[in-house]
């Protein structure tokens, strides 16, 4: 609270990412890329195959050593901090594949997200927002559906409380309806006042939920604005489009690379 009493915000972003390098053996994939994401916010990543997306993400949650830059959660540097430190500073990263035990039942894998094994009015909480999960308690996670197996690995995040929650291909292999409801639950999720990053292919979809976009093209920024502006545009310029040091990614696409459109 503040001196008068009031309710004072965190204006520090949830997330805060600086000229992060990041790679593979003798390969850098991502150069310089930078992101901020407000508290309650969601961020959609979007590009091409082979962007980096998937390899921010790994960076972000310390599956994949950065090589140079900053990652700041809630302004703490968490650069060098290994995943379950970054987890423990609040972040929650739901990969790509769903992340679930699939040898685990629905029950027992709901207990190993909760930090400490904690159970009762966590689990409540989560059959409370996820009622689906109800009656698959029992069922061994890998005979799920695919959208329960996603449904399965998201509720990771009601019961962790994170600030930032990471989320690759959410919607990947899932049929349409199903995908409806998967983003539903990301709604309910960020009404929690968690930020989100979000790797998504279908880009409406991500727009939809998104407050900003950051377009990824062989692991640099093309684009980085409101989901407003992206919505605006023809993205896919910003996916074959190249920017050089200093270059602002948010500016109109122009010559070389628009002709690649
Ligand atoms: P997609 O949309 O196809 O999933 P992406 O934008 O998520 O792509 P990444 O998966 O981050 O892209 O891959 C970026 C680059 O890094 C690609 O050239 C890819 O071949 C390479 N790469 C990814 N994982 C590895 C790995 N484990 N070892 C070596 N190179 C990798």
């Amino acid at each position: 609270m503040g001196r008068g009493g009031e309710t004072v915000r965190d204006q520090r972003p949830a997330l805060e990412i600086d000229g992060l390098h990041s790679g593979y053996v003798a390969n850098d994939v991502l150069h310089g890329v930078w992101l901020s994401v407000a508290p309650g916010s969601v961020a959609a990543i979007l590009g091409p195959n082979g962007a980096g997306k998937t390899t921010l993400l790994r960076t972000i949650s310390g599956f994949l050593p950065l090589r140079a830059g900053s990652v700041h959660l809630r302004g703490i540097k968490l650069s060098a901090a290994d995943p379950v430190a970054r987890a423990q500073a609040g972040l929650c990263a739901i990969p790509e594949g769903r992340g679930v035990f699939g040898g685990l039942t629905v029950r027992e894998n709901l207990r190993l997200f909760a930090p400490g094994g904690r159970r009762g009015g966590d689990l409540a909480r989560v059959l409370d927002r996820v009622p689906r999960l109800n009656r698959l308690l029992g069922r061994t996670a890998g005979t799920l559906s695919g959208g329960e197996q996603q449904m399965l690995a998201l509720s990771r995040a009601y019961l962790t409380n994170p600030s930032v929650i990471t989320i690759d291909e959410v919607s990947l292999g899932l049929a349409p309806i199903v995908v409806d409801e998967v983003f539903e639950m990301l709604t309910d999720l960020r009404r929690s006042g968690a930020a989100m990053v979000l790797v998504e292919q279908y880009v409406q979809r991500a727009l939809a939920l998104a407050d900003s976009v950051c377009v990824l093209n062989r692991g640099r920024v093309t684009f980085a604005g409101s989901a407003a502006q992206a919505g605006s545009i023809d993205l896919h310029d910003h996916y074959f489009r190249q920017v050089g040091p200093g270059d602002d990614p948010a500016a109109p696409v122009t010559g070389e690379a628009q002709s690649h459109a």
